[in-house]
């Protein structure tokens, strides 16, 4: 785990600014969720945090220390994405154990780990079947193994619920909590389902054309609005 800083971070396509001075201080171990409407800049935020994205200003530090240069894999990050793109010919055991292969891991570490995650995220039935032979559900918990099992310093989810219908998408909120509260990684999680936020953050922040709009608990948030448009966000009485 680790705690993970934004400072002052900017993020520009050309003349189209992404992401304005942009400053976030996440504890080790917190959970937050990061909410705005589409085109605010969330998934680029992430990306810029798992140095999949060039920086243009301002600093990110995990763990205490500026990242900027490090490679995604020397920032020990594990992003989650709706699109969980599992390899089809491997089974879920060698889908979820790929990347500690790839990292050099023996092969009993490798099992080791994996029988871990499987029987964490309630996969030990499936560790030899393959993705086509899974549910939507089962399919986001192997992506979700994949970067649990490389026991990273800080969890990235991009919208990871958002594909599956509204049952599952309940039974994986209650997963995912559970998971965190098991495994307790710093985790930031993009979504756009205001219930989603409150019920697993200890702190949301509302994200508006680049620029946090206001970041608090969710009982925060929901009681004393900064504005209209994180009242109308959240979903608050006033
Ligand atoms: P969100 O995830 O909140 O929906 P994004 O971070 O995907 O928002 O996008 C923020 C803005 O940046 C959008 O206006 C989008 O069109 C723009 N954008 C994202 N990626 C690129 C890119 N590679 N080149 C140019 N513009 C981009
Ligand atoms: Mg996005």
């Amino acid at each position: 785990m680790a705690s993970v800083e934004l400072r002052n971070l900017r993020k520009t396509y050309g003349s189209l600014d992404v992401i304005h001075d942009v400053s976030l201080a996440v504890n080790d171990g917190e959970f937050i969720a990061l909410v705005g409407p589409s085109g605010c800049g969330k998934s680029t935020l992430l990306r810029m945090i798992a140095g999949l994205e060039e920086i243009t200003g301002g600093d990110v530090m995990i763990g205490g220390n500026v990242v900027n240069d490090m490679t995604p894999r020397e920032r020990n990050i594990a992003m989650v994405f709706q699109s969980y793109a599992l390899y089809p010919h491997m089974t879920v055991a060698e889908n979820m154990g790929f990347n500690l292969k790839l990292a050099g891991e023996t092969k009993p570490a490798i099992q080791a780990r994996v029988t871990e995650a499987a029987r964490m995220l309630d996969l030990t039935a499936f560790l030899d079947r393959k993705p086509s032979q899974l549910s939507g559900g089962q399919r986001q918990r192997v992506a979700m193994g994949r970067a649990v099992v490389r026991n990273p310093a800080v969890f990235l989810f991009d919208e990871p619920l958002s594909n599956l219908d509204a049952k599952l998408r309940v039974q994986m909120r209650s997963e995912i909590k559970t998971l965190h509260q098991n495994v307790g990684t710093t985790s930031i999680y993009v979504t756009h389902d205001q219930i989603e936020a409150m019920t697993l953050a200890d702190r949301i922040v509302v994200l508006n054309h680049g620029k946090i709009e206001q970041e608090g608990t969710p009982l925060e948030l929901y009681k004393t609005p900064a504005n209209i448009f994180v009242a109308a966000f959240i979903g608050s009485p006033a």
